[in-house]
């Protein structure tokens, strides 16, 4: 950006600001109404706000009024643009440079306003390095002050909670050098990685921000604490260079540190159920194929009331748990709240009145102070008795553990009660923010005020006596304060003592020292009055943040609470069954349901566009046992419902949430890896093959025998002999030669891939039902044991509507290459590549004998 030579003192004050702040930040210059942007930042802003262009001085500018920021500045960081506001410190003076000071830099993952803010979401800031050591990482929601660190000699261990933080903003350092960029079975984390980048806003910051020795000194400063043993962590981890360089980015874009960071926690991925990004959008957790939150696993699961409960449950589905204790002790209290339903609803009643501590604190602590934020305080104290009297009411230990974890706040309630207005205004300086009669100074100067527009409003009836003048009016205006106006006609009247202010084309405006004076004192009164309420205000906030802590805490609480009780609801409402969890290999589901579709249905079937409900389902499973279901049925019959269920309720196992299933016994699950569907993929540019065989490689590399695997229709993107062959030599890999593998439900339009069950004495076939008569099918989407017969994929193609002409020449290509009797089959039937395992136990009735139908090809 050029400098012209000869600048205004103004602009010259301009160009310092916008050289001391990052180049892709638009500067708002606060000039009297209005945030100016001048230059390339004006022409951009304009273009982006649809404001108009102006010139001054030959050049560009643009401004909007001060008061409408918060309706234009979401549309320019929605924009992806980040925006430094240096505001106007003083009040201005006539002839004189006003004062201004860059008060915030607001960058996607720094945002703390409550209308930039989506209530609902966390607001994560992630800065990442990458040393000798490994690959770490920091992540931050300033809004809330949830602090986490975490470090793993293998990133790709990583990925996955860094996907489902979904951060708004990613810091790295600008030469980003890892010393393990050159390993060639990092490949495809590399991809993953670089994608991950692509998808979220990333800002480079100087590599000696992410100096290790530092960040320690930054965190233990900014979390006002002696060393971080408390937090379990060791000055060197090697994690707290991202973990300082996250606060310094913070505090460079706050201009100050952010007071509300308390605690920082160890992120462990040894701890958590990793889901690939791959699987996270393949089970549609948080988001639909089509995008929505509507459809997800997340929408079919919400049932809380409040914001932080909301999110809450969005951190949990991210990060799927293995520890049984608290698995436990999550069921347990949605079990608690399943039994007393009455005290649950009371409680959600409570809850619906209470507001996101959690981020009003956030904000007070970082200096933003709207007076509303207050009354949110104080009506969430107002709840507390409530809450924790229905909380009392049920005397189970993890419901009595909660109960203890939500304070009463009785004095800081009083407090807030008596000094705060019902009504608040969202303003400082609009005033009316202390109630009358909590503070007799304040209520002094407004006696003052009040006193003194009493005597003027009597004003204006004594002097029309005293002059007789019958239309003397006193009124008052921003330019001049109170003056008395006389018309033309009576001025003869006027008394001597009035002193001529202005002339106007009707009348004449006076004042009389009298009126000056008290002119004078009601606005001192009023000045000191918004002053000391200024000061009264600051004392309320630092009382609320004296007990930030115990806020904090009761915070979560209520969010969890949230999330129990709406889980509980949703147990009931959908008979959904505790789960039992251990340590074992097992997977036993009897009468699943997927629980995304379950509800679908069910909203169909009421709107009669639909008329079947949900079929249950079981499913068997065990690392060392019956460790891979091979699913085979015609298109449409439910396969991919039924194993991307059995996932699903694995997942909600494990975070602690009661599972759509008459019962459930699951051992803990490491990882879920799923293959379906590419349709997202396509848009990428990537051939569906291609992306296929990536995330097929991924699974067949990092599945331990204690991950849950589900693959639909592998293969599917080449020639039917290609596909065929690798789907076979993939199961093959899955099963292996040991004891156990990973528990696998693999749906396949292959029937000839049933043949497996006699070489793999862990494979079982199942198949899911269609009932046939005439030529029509009926999808009975029931899953039961042995292979299907056949494909009916030409039945289908019926159902879906192809010409008539088209399906009988099909069915005639069908009848011939069946009585040909392919080579294909035959290859298939004798399988010779590699030995098979022998059989532990004698297999079941041949699932394929007479099986004719089964070398078909699917032409569908
Ligand atoms: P496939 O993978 O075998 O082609 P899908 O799993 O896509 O079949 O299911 C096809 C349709 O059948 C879906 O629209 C789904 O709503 C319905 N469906 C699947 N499973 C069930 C079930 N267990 N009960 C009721 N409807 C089901």
């Amino acid at each position: 950006m050029a400098k012209a030579s000869k600048e205004t003192p103004m602009m010259q004050q301009y160009w310092k600001y916008r050289e001391e702040i990052p180049e892709d930040a638009l500067l708002l210059f606060r000039l009297g109404d209005f945030y100016e942007m001048f230059h390339a930042d004006a022409e951009e802003g304009a273009r982006l706000l649809g404001i108009t262009l102006t010139k001054r001085s030959n050049y560009p500018m643009a401004g909007i009024p001060y008061h409408a920021k918060d309706n234009y500045l979401p549309k320019l960081l929605a924009a992806g643009k980040k925006v430094a506001i240096v505001d106007q410190i003083e009040t201005p003076q006539p002839g004189k440079l006003v004062k201004r000071a860059l008060t915030q830099i607001l960058t996607p993952g720094t945002l703390l306003e409550e209308n930039q803010l989506d209530a609902h979401k966390n607001h994560y800031l992630l800065a990442l390095s990458s040393t000798k050591k490994g690959f770490h990482a920091a992540w931050l929601d300033l809004s809330t002050g949830d602090f986490q660190l975490a470090s793993d000699t293998d990133p790709r261990r990583l990925l996955p909670i860094f996907n489902a933080l979904d951060p708004r903003e990613i810091v790295l350092p600008e030469t980003i050098s890892p010393g393990w960029a050159h390993r060639e079975d990092l490949r495809d984390w590399h991809e993953q990685f670089d994608r991950f980048c692509l998808e979220h806003p990333v800002t480079f910051v100087p590599d000696f921000q992410f100096e290790g020795e530092d960040g320690a000194r930054v965190v233990i400063e900014t979390l006002g604490v002696h060393n971080l043993n408390g937090f379990g962590l060791d000055k060197d981890h090697p994690a707290l260079g991202a973990a300082g360089a996250l606060i310094t980015y913070a505090t460079d874009n706050l201009c100050a540190p952010p007071k509300n960071l308390r605690r920082i926690r160890e992120y462990r991925s040894g701890g958590t159920l990793l889901l690939d990004p791959a699987t996270m959008r393949n089970l549609e957790i948080f988001k639909s194929a089509q995008g929505t939150r509507k459809g997800s696993l997340l929408a079919a699961l919400d049932r809380t009331v409040t914001a932080a409960g909301a999110r809450l449950l969005e951190q949990w589905l991210a990060a799927p748990i293995l520890d049984l204790e608290e698995l436990n002790r999550r069921q347990l209290t949605v079990k608690a709240f399943i039994e007393s339903p009455g005290v649950a609803s009371q409680l959600q009643e409570s809850l619906k009145q209470v507001r996101d501590i959690a981020r009003i604190l956030g904000r007070l602590q970082n200096r933003l102070r709207n007076p509303r934020e207050l009354g949110g305080v104080r009506d969430t104290l107002d709840q507390l008795p409530a809450i924790r009297e229905f909380l009392g009411k049920i005397d189970e230990p993890p419901v009595t553990q909660l109960l203890g974890s939500v304070g009463a706040f009785d004095e800081l309630r009083d407090f807030l009660s008596a000094s705060l207005n019902d009504e608040l205004p969202g303003n400082l300086t609009d005033g009316g923010i202390i109630r009358n009669g909590f503070d007799a100074e304040l209520d002094r100067l407004r006696g003052l005020t009040t006193d003194n527009k009493t005597w003027i409003s009597d004003l204006e009836r004594d002097e029309q006596e005293k002059t007789g003048i019958k239309n003397l009016k006193v009124k008052y205006n921003g330019a001049f304060g109170y003056f008395i106006e006389i018309t033309k006609s009576n001025l003869p009247n006027v008394p001597e003592h009035y002193i001529r202010r202005q002339t106007m084309v009707n009348a004449e405006r006076f004042v009389t020292e009298e009126l000056r004076q008290k002119e004078k004192e009601i606005v001192h009164a009023e000045e000191k009055a918004l002053a000391r309420e200024e000061e009264l205000f600051k004392a309320v906030v630092a009382r609320i943040l004296a007990e930030s802590d115990a806020l904090g805490s009761t915070a979560l609480a209520l969010a969890e609470i949230d999330l129990f009780v709406g889980w509980a609801q949703l147990a009931r409402e959908w008979d959904y069954c505790r789960p039992t969890l251990d340590e074992g290999d097992q997977l036993d589901i009897r009468q699943g349901r997927h629980p995304v579709v379950e509800q679908m249905l069910k909203a169909d079937l009421r709107g009669f566009s639909t008329t079947q409900s949900f079929v249950p389902n079981d499913t068997r499973l065990s690392a060392s046992g019956e460790q891979i279901a091979l699913i085979t049925g015609p298109n449409m019959a439910g396969k991919s419902t039924y194993i991307r269920q059995v996932s699903l309720i694995a997942l909600m196992a494990q975070v602690g949430c009661w599972v759509p299933a008459a019962s459930c016994q699951l051992g803990l699950v490491d990882r879920i890896f799923s293959r379906v569907g590419a349709s997202d993929e396509l848009a990428r540019g990537n051939s569906t093959f291609m992306v296929e065989m990536n995330e097929t490689a991924n699974i067949l590399n990092n599945a331990t025998p204690r991950s849950l695997i589900i693959l639909d229709e592998i293969g599917r993107g080449t020639s039917t002999y290609d596909g065929l062959s690798i789907a076979w030599s993939v199961i093959e890999f899955l099963h292996g030669e040991s004891e156990a593998g990973p528990r696998t439900l693999f749906a396949t339009h292959y029937h000839e891939i049933t043949q497996l069950e006699r070489t793999l004495p862990r494979l079982r076939n199942y198949s899911v039902s269609v009932k046939e008569w005439a030529d029509e099918i009926r999808f009975l989407h029931t899953v039961t044991e042995g292979a299907a017969d056949r494909s009916y994929g030409i039945q289908v193609a019926r159902l879906a509507g192809l010409p008539p002409k088209v399906i009988d020449r099909a069915r005639t290509i069908l009848n011939e290459l069946e009585n040909e009797g392919n080579v294909l089959q035959q290859t298939l039937r004798e399988p010779n590549a590699r030995p098979a395992p022998k059989p532990k136990r004698k297999p079941a009735a041949d699932p394929v004998a007479g099986d004719d139908g089964a070398g078909q090809l699917d032409l569908f």
